[in-house]
């Protein structure tokens, strides 16, 4: 499929589509400025990005809703073409206040047992899950596409390494050999050959960034692609290793990381 920075959406299984980059936006909220997000948004959707991801508990959804509608209200841009990710919500497709529903961190049995729901209401559209070169996922992956679920992939560029959230045991992605020479190869940085490599497996990206030239930066992957064989190369740097474990749910029945995928 070809992707362009302005027309970069893929097909989801209800008839709907979804920009294949958007923005993430969880930034911890005791060390972020009151209105950084506001900002943020507002230089990625004058940049180009069309898909914004949030949640409640991120604590800054309201500032994601007021650059929303400062820049429809401008005319930059339509609320229609805007892709808003919020979290948990099926009560709020059948009132029609949102378009499509997907899920986060479900495993293949857990995927199952939502497929083989009696009376399933909502087939999940999409799985957001890590996904990156050191935990590309080509089992979970590949049993999504087999059921028409788009895989969003949340900490794209390996996280922000905050050690009380993250497990910084795996080393820090963007300073990759290979990643950093194929960079250099193609005049890019180590983050967009990341991105790059996801976005051209059919992989939705949400890096985030509150810093204007990483904003601008993490959208300039639609002016190159890599080999089949660089592709090849990029997969075989997964490690299976997580850098998003959320050990505090490791006892909860439901934790979905005990699985193989
Ligand atoms: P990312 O992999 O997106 O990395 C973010 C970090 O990378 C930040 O420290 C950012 O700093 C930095 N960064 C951004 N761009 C670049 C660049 N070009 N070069 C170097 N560093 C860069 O991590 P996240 O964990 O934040 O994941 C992205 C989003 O996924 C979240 O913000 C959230 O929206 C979503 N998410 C969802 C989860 C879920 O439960 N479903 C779980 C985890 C994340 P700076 O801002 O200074 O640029």
């Amino acid at each position: 499929m070809y992707l362009s920075a302005a027309n970069h959406r893929i097909p989801l299984s209800d008839g709907n589509s979804i920009p294949i980059i958007g923005l993430g936006t969880y930034s911890e909220p005791k060390l972020t400025p009151k209105g950084t997000c506001a900002k943020s948004v507002k230089i990625a959707i004058d940049t180009g990005y069309r898909h914004i991801d949030g949640a409640y508990i991120y604590q800054n959804e309201h500032e994601v809703g007021e650059a929303i509608r400062e820049k429809t209200a401008k005319g930059k841009v339509r609320r229609e073409d805007i892709f808003y990710c919020g979290k948990g919500l099926e009560a709020c497709k059948d009132a029609g206040l949102v378009k499509s529903l997907g899920v986060s961190y479900f495993n293949r049995r857990q995927l199952e047992l939502i497929l083989n729901k009696p009376g399933l209401k909502h087939k999940p559209v999409s799985n957001q899950v890590e996904c990156h070169p050191y935990f590309t996922q080509p089992k979970l992956l590949k049993f999504c596409q087999q059921h028409d679920i788009v895989i969003i992939a949340y900490s794209p560029l390996g996280t922000s390494r905050n050690p009380t959230s993250v497990n910084i045991s795996s080393p820090p992605l963007l300073k990759d050999e290979l990643l950093n020479a194929l960079g250099k190869k193609y005049k890019k940085t180590a983050a967009q050959i990341v991105l790059r490599f996801n976005i051209q497996r059919g992989v939705v990206v949400i890096p985030k960034s509150f810093n204007p030239e990483r904003i601008k930066e993490n959208f300039q992957i639609f002016d190159f692609s890599l080999t089949e064989e660089e592709m090849k190369d990029i997969e075989a740097l997964n490690k299976n290793v997580c850098f998003v474990e959320m050990l505090m749910w490791c006892d909860h029945p439901e934790y979905p990381f005990h699985d193989e995928y």
